[in-house]
């Protein structure tokens, strides 16, 4: 016997009427640079969503096709988010900081035929058009005052091709399984993998991350959205917060310490969301304001953090600066990417300072729709017993099936995903990642997770930034090596870092050697790069391998 419920498709385009309907006076200000702010409403921007799905009708874009962004956090992007896809033309958000021919790759293989690019990266359009014969036109996201003096085919002005379409336009009821958009997944080693999400599964990803035993969004809220709209939808923070009707700030190219302060004190925000990395640049510029100046400044209650593990010391400050609570989430771009969220239990209310911190640094539990497991290497699972580390594997409605044109690589026959995380589960299905499986060390027979010894290094006031990389050693087959920044002005030996360490992780764990360094290597989304760490030091000794003196 079916149900006797009406079968409405899960589309994006109703999240934009929602919002529009209902929150059609709510603010989305965007940081457009040098002092300009744009401000308008939901209700604004579905009308101009709409102007931009006619616009992709006229521009011969039919459902299914591929149109690509370049495109940092502003209203136009939003537009786009919401006036391409909502025709069911597919969006291929593309991640600037990747290097050209990565970019150019991107684009041809998920054959976009229109390119949308902020002036800013008008180099970068230049560069890679020459290798990307299918893109038909590169239309500037500016006005046409701001028009970039560049030689690119088809090129045009955003707003001047809006202001000539209408902003009366009828969403299509789609198939809610039509694919939405398109992400990449950053390709450390070889091309980056095309994740296709679809209306449902977006749809569902942000009414889970609305709950309230996940990011709790609200129409009570103003999110500052750090994290860029080319990754992963922008952690769907432009869709959740469009069902919720919150306010919606969006930073562009601001992401200074300096500048996100500003935006939060502006803007009241009571949420935000970035990387580790986008948190430490925020308390560093904080720490030099007024303590009591900073405390009326910021009401920013929820710092929502995934991306990379997030030390003790930024969870500690944030709450010690701003009183903000740090929300650690885990995910991937194959997964929408919110799966786990940190938030405590009833039974955590009694713990004491110090154990709530602890707790704070696990990745969370997963939410309903959403399953994780950690394996052994022939595919059993483990115990949920909080120490037993394995490969941790993921399914749910909003996590991928299979990658765009690439072969079947991942997934198992019962639709698990190996996410290539190590990770452990306690009794509660807190997760707690380890490592990446390519980055455990592998000492003597037994493995060091070198987040571990990050984190252990991180909490010495004077490291600012710490990779931990396993090396040969002829002796252990590997030992970790710590590779550190040192804190601005601050001076520290590698004997007092290994003696600060000691209190942390087990002896046998710590770095048979310390390497001071001036900046460490990163991803295109911000992420230590031990890919190319490992390159860097292949020739290094340990001073303990005494096989290889
Ligand atoms: P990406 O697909 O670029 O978003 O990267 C996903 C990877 O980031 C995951 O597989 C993890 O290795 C890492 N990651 C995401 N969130 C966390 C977290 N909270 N703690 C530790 N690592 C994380």
């Amino acid at each position: 016997m079916n149900g006797l419920m009406q079968e409405r498709q899960l589309l994006i385009s109703d999240l934009i009427e929602h919002a529009a309907n209902y929150h059609g006076d709510q603010e989305i200000v965007s940081n457009l640079g040098d002092g300009d702010i744009h401000r308008y409403t939901w209700s604004a921007a579905r009308s101009r969503s709409k102007q931009v799905a006619n616009l992709i009708h006229s521009l011969g874009v039919s459902a299914g096709q591929r149109v690509a962004t370049l495109a940092w956090n502003t209203h136009r992007h939003l537009e786009l988010y919401y006036g391409v896809c909502g025709t069911g033309a597919v969006l291929t958000t593309v991640n600037p900081r990747l290097f050209a021919d990565q970019v150019a790759y991107i684009l041809n293989h998920s054959e976009s035929t229109h390119v949308f690019f902020d002036v800013g990266l008008s180099g970068l359009a230049e560069k890679i058009a020459p290798q990307c014969p299918n893109v038909k036109s590169f239309i500037a996201l500016c006005d046409v005052g701001q028009m970039p003096d560049v030689d690119l085919p088809g090129l045009a002005c955003y707003e001047s091709l809006i202001a000539a379409c209408r902003d009366v336009y009828t969403w299509p009821r789609l198939d809610e399984n039509s694919a939405l958009s398109m992400c990449f997944t950053s390709g450390t080693t070889g091309n980056p993998k095309g994740v296709v999400y679809s209306h449902r599964s977006t749809v569902l990803h942000a009414m889970s991350t609305c709950m309230a035993d996940c990011f709790a969004i609200s129409a009570r809220d103003s999110i500052l959205l750090i994290v860029p709209m080319f990754h992963v939808n922008g952690w769907g923070i432009p869709h959740s917060s469009a069902m919720a009707g919150a306010k919606l700030v969006l930073p562009g190219t601001q992401l200074s310490g300096e500048s996100v302060y500003a935006m939060l004190r502006d803007e009241k925000c009571s949420v935000s969301c970035g990387v580790p990395t986008v948190w430490m640049s925020l308390l560093d510029y904080a720490q030099n304001v007024d303590p009591e100046q900073r405390r009326r400044d910021i009401v920013m209650t929820r710092a929502l953090s995934g991306g990379s593990a997030a030390p003790r010391r930024v969870i500690e400050q944030l709450e010690q600066y701003f009183g903000a609570y740090l929300c650690q989430a885990w995910g991937m771009t194959e997964t929408s990417p919110v799966v786990t969220v940190n938030v405590p239990l009833a039974k955590h209310s009694h713990l004491t300072v110090d154990e709530r911190v602890g707790l704070q640094m696990l990745a969370g539990r997963p939410l309903p729709g959403t399953e994780i497991a950690v394996f052994d290497h022939d595919g059993n699972p483990l115990a949920r017993d909080g120490r037993t580390t394995g490969q941790l594997k993921v399914r749910g409605a909003w996590v991928s099936r299979a990658y765009y044109k690439h072969e079947h690589d991942g997934w198992d026959s019962d639709g698990w995903f190996s996410t290539g995380d190590m990770a452990t589960l306690n009794a509660d299905g807190f997760l707690k990642i380890t490592d990446r499986v390519k980055d455990v060390i592998k000492s003597g027979g037994e493995w060091i997770s070198s987040l571990d010894l990050e984190s252990a290094a991180l909490s010495h006031p004077a490291i600012a930034e710490a990779a931990v990389i396993g090396l040969h050693h002829s002796h252990w087959q590997e030992r970790p090596l710590l590779v550190a920044v040192k804190q601005q002005g601050m001076e520290v030996t590698a004997q007092d870092i290994l003696d600060h360490m000691r209190r942390h992780v087990a002896k046998w764990w710590l770095p048979d050697d310390v390497v001071f360094v001036d900046a460490l290597p990163h991803t295109a989304t911000g992420k230590l790069y031990k890919v190319a760490l490992r390159k860097q030091f292949e020739c290094f000794r340990f001073s303990t391998d005494i096989g290889n003196a």
